[in-house]
């Protein structure tokens, strides 16, 4: 009898905890729903509203347009490949000005140093769908795509998580000076503003007049930064929220990753989020013909002009290498 209670009010305990959070996963305990990270919420409600500038016809021009459109492709870039596929997962090597020039356009996107973003990764990879995992859509979709970063997480935020996580990042003098420095990402973001200002007002005057190459100039900083760092934003929140949700699986992994895409398309291959999970260190997520992978195709270009090399390649070809190696006699240096 006693035992048929405490079976019936654990069961009553889930529902009420499932009706309460319409979720069968809880945010991480070590979250505070009293203290708001200012350090994201602020940034993120600057420039969303920023951004909203761009209604403005008289900072319309094709010109910004075309440059908005690259840049989501090109920063977006600084995000897949450099902050997760290079550093996070170490799936191919570049030299390091090409990696510091990935992390400087990372930055410019304000998603974080490259510790914090590491280690926040690699934890959502150890935990994908736990209730440690930062940004799990299973508690809700909008704290698995913004919701996370919103409130303060003791456990991610202290500098015992990056050392556990991202102790590599932190061996790189660039990277540590940026983590002591808190607000140097936000320097970064401000120089680049100011570059997308006075480049364009000093091109533009040669032949408008001041008034019209000022709005140009204003256009370009609305449309080349905000409008491009607001949908940057959005894509990799995607890859968190909607491909944990939405999408089929190739591969029978322990969390709720999915192939999905519209995220795919929009991502560069990030989409494919289950291969992902299946093979993380694999350069590659595409594990059929028509899951097309843009991130890795130009990994693989930039290996043909010689900048990137060591390509992790699929875990069925690495298990093949370790074999070989292994069967390769020792060389004696007996005499
Ligand atoms: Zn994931
Ligand atoms: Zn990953």
């Amino acid at each position: 009898m006693l035992f048929f209670l405490k079976q019936n009010s654990r069961l009553i305990g889930a529902h009420i905890t499932q009706l309460t959070t319409n979720s069968p996963l809880l945010r991480p305990s070590s979250t505070r729903p009293t203290l708001v990270m200012l350090r994201y919420f602020v940034p993120l409600i600057v420039v969303h509203t920023a951004a909203f500038l761009a209604v403005m016809p008289s900072l319309f021009s094709w010109t910004a347009l075309a440059v908005c459109i690259a840049g989501i492709h090109v920063f977006g870039q600084a995000i897949t490949m450099g902050y997760h596929r290079l550093l996070t997962h170490r799936s191919f090597a570049v030299p390091r000005w090409f990696e510091y020039t990935l992390v400087v356009l990372a930055l410019c996107c304000l998603e974080d140093s490259p510790a914090r973003w590491v280690s926040t990764h690699r934890k959502h990879h150890v935990h994908s769908d736990e209730h440690e995992d930062p940004h799990s859509p299973l508690v809700t979709f909008i704290w698995g795509h913004m919701g996370w970063l919103f409130l303060h997480n003791r456990e991610l935020h202290q500098w015992s998580n990056y050392e556990r996580y991202a102790k590599d990042i932190l061996q790189d003098p660039f990277y540590m000076w940026l983590e002591k420095n808190p607000t140097s990402p936000l320097w970064f973001y401000i120089a680049q503003c100011v570059l997308f200002f006075a480049a364009p007002l000093t091109i533009g005057s040669i032949w408008m007049d001041w008034n019209s190459a000022l709005y140009f100039a204003a256009g370009m900083v609305v449309w080349g930064v905000f409008v491009r760092t607001v949908l940057v934003w959005h894509i990799t929140w995607s890859v968190n929220s909607l491909t944990h949700l939405f999408g089929y699986k190739n591969h029978e992994t322990d969390e709720n990753s999915r192939n999905n895409w519209l995220v795919a398309l929009v991502a560069a291959g990030e989409g494919w989020h289950n291969n992902h999970h299946h093979d993380p260190s694999c350069c590659s997520v595409q594990h059929k013909w028509w899951e097309l992978d843009v991130t890795y195709w130009e990994v693989r270009a930039l290996k043909a002009v010689g900048i990137v090399k060591d390509i992790v390649p699929r875990r069925e070809v690495r298990v093949e290498e370790a074999k070989k190696a292994a069967k390769k006699p020792a060389v004696s240096h007996v005499s």
